[in-house]
């Protein structure tokens, strides 16, 4: 695509900076209007030559054409243009938005709710203990009916009305006041964390940070819920539609879930915002995602009689080592691909080859047609691995999530909305990306608008050494304050309480 040079102010000005450099310093000499009707070439100065001088051949062949500030405006329009074109056609258009039009709503917002948002800010201590107590209560996926009690106890004490669904999902409601039938902007964040029973669940404290397992995903965006329905309540806070404020199930083992409650609630669900991960951070759309556990069966034999004979611990290593020679597009975003062997296993004992070996895969793709390919490719190599082993191969899916995207949800007011109240926030970083494994990804699927967005830093989920930073928590939740106002509609009227000092 050709873009005119105008468009690009800094690089338009950076070349006629550059033309009146070569004008007063490379060619001090060279006067434009020396050109005259008789064709005469005049040069103050005659020791410069002639022939060197571009400017010169120009003009001395074309002296009555377009002149020297056609020549610079020609050029110019050939330098600018010339970068931006090649720019436009392989790169991604860019994502910063020059003006956002709900900053302004969002300012607003911030003065009228300057009493709850500092509220907000200065019950950070209550915060974090809360947050510490949640992160202790340890929730694998299927096992988080304690957590959920817990929960629930926080919720009625926020003053939400609340339920839980067949599956396990608290639902705490915050009515609207807008004319019935209201739509339900879902705030949800999982409730279950990887870690097993058997996992020690004690938090610890080191400066402004906080270890343990589950502490960043996902309690954290519980906490961040559960505060953002309290001072709602508090401040009498008048929203046009309901909102829900879901802790979810199952998300770790493919947004069981959330799935559930889309299921249920489709036609009622406005709009999701998940809370998981890092602040800044707004992701509008859904990896692919696919997991199997391939199994290798064979006859268990001991050691002194399996020489020679079919082993299913080989046909696993064989099938690993190919797939990892797997190649995967990696770029554009679009296609981005990927995989990972994460867990494997097989066999009983030492001294007998073992009757089962296993591995499972983690295949990922923001296309589903990559990921088709992909997946056509593991369990042929699987195949082959088990034939050239002379035992037999068993897929079993584990959960498979489809890659997906809303049109248009780039540009929808969840995302934009978040951005500005992330601008107002003066945050270093506003990361917006299509990618998500999150619990929106459950409405995006059924054609519900949702993104994800996180409440504080940290890293490391997913393992023992889990932390979360505690020092701009607050920040986190003030954001989710902001956006359900933004999104479930004050009007202009926002009662303030009396009891705020
Ligand atoms: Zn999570």
């Amino acid at each position: 695509m050709f873009t005119l040079p105008l468009r690009e102010p800094p690089s338009f000005i950076l070349t006629i900076f550059v033309f009146f450099f070569l004008r007063c310093f490379v060619f001090p000499k060279l006067d434009p209007f020396a050109v005259s009707g008789d064709n005469n070439i005049t040069f103050q100065d005659t020791t410069l030559h002639e022939t060197h001088n571009i400017w010169f051949m120009m003009k001395h062949r074309r002296n009555r054409g377009i002149g020297w500030y056609g020549w610079m405006l020609a050029s110019a329009w050939l330098l600018v243009s010339a970068p931006t074109t090649q720019a436009a056609s392989t790169q991604p258009a860019p994502t910063k938005q020059t003006k956002n039009v709900f900053l302004n709503t969002v300012h607003r917002l911030m003065r009228e709710h300057r009493g709850a948002l500092r509220e907000i800010q200065s019950q950070h201590k209550a915060i974090v203990k809360t947050w510490i107590q949640l992160s202790e209560i340890p929730a694998p996926s299927r096992q988080e009916a304690k957590k959920a009690a817990f929960l629930i106890q926080l919720m009625k004490q926020a003053g939400l009305q609340v339920r839980v669904d067949k599956k396990g999902n608290v639902i705490g409601q915050y009515t609207g006041t807008g004319p019935t039938p209201r739509k339900a902007i879902v705030v949800c964040a999982h409730m279950d964390t990887v870690f097993d029973l058997t996992v020690r669940h004690k938090v610890r404290r080191q400066g402004t940070r906080l270890f343990g397992p589950g502490v960043l995903d996902n309690t954290v965006g519980l906490v961040n819920m559960v505060v953002v329905a309290r001072m709602l309540r508090k401040y009498k806070v008048k929203l046009q539609q309901d909102v829900w404020f879901v802790g979810t199930v199952q998300e770790e083992i493919g947004l069981k879930g959330a799935q559930y409650l889309v299921q249920q609630h489709k036609k009622r669900i406005a709009m999701m915002i998940a809370l998981d991960g890092g602040y800044g951070g707004i992701s509008y759309g859904g990896i692919g995602i696919h997991w199997y556990r391939i199994e290798f069966h064979g006859q268990a034999r001991h050691t002194l009689s399996s020489m020679g004979k079919p082993s299913t611990t080989y046909a696993a290593a064989r099938a690993i080592t190919t797939i990892y020679q797997l190649k995967v597009p990696r770029k554009p975003r679009m296609q981005e691909t990927w995989y990972n062997i994460g867990k494997l296993g097989g066999g009983k004992v030492v001294n007998a080859q073992a009757e089962r070996a296993w591995f499972t895969v983690d295949l990922r793709s923001m296309n589903a047609q990559q990921l088709r390919r992909l997946e056509q490719k593991v369990f042929a190599l699987a195949r082959k691995a088990a034939k050239e082993a002379g035992v037999t191969v068993r897929i079993v899916t584990l959960q498979k999530m489809p890659a997906v995207q809303l049109p248009g949800m780039r540009q929808h007011k969840l995302v934009r909305g978040t951005a500005a109240i992330l601008q107002a926030q003066k945050s270093k970083r506003i990361a917006i990306h299509p990618f998500g494994a999150n619990d929106h990804c459950a409405g995006l699927a059924v054609g519900i608008p949702g993104i994800n967005i996180g409440t504080t830093t940290g890293g490391s989920i997913h393992s023992l050494k889990e932390w979360a930073e505690s020092k701009h928590v607050t920040r986190g939740i003030q954001q989710t304050y902001l956006l359900v106002l933004l999104m479930a509609g004050t009007g202009r009227t926002v009662t303030t309480p009396k009891t705020h000092r």
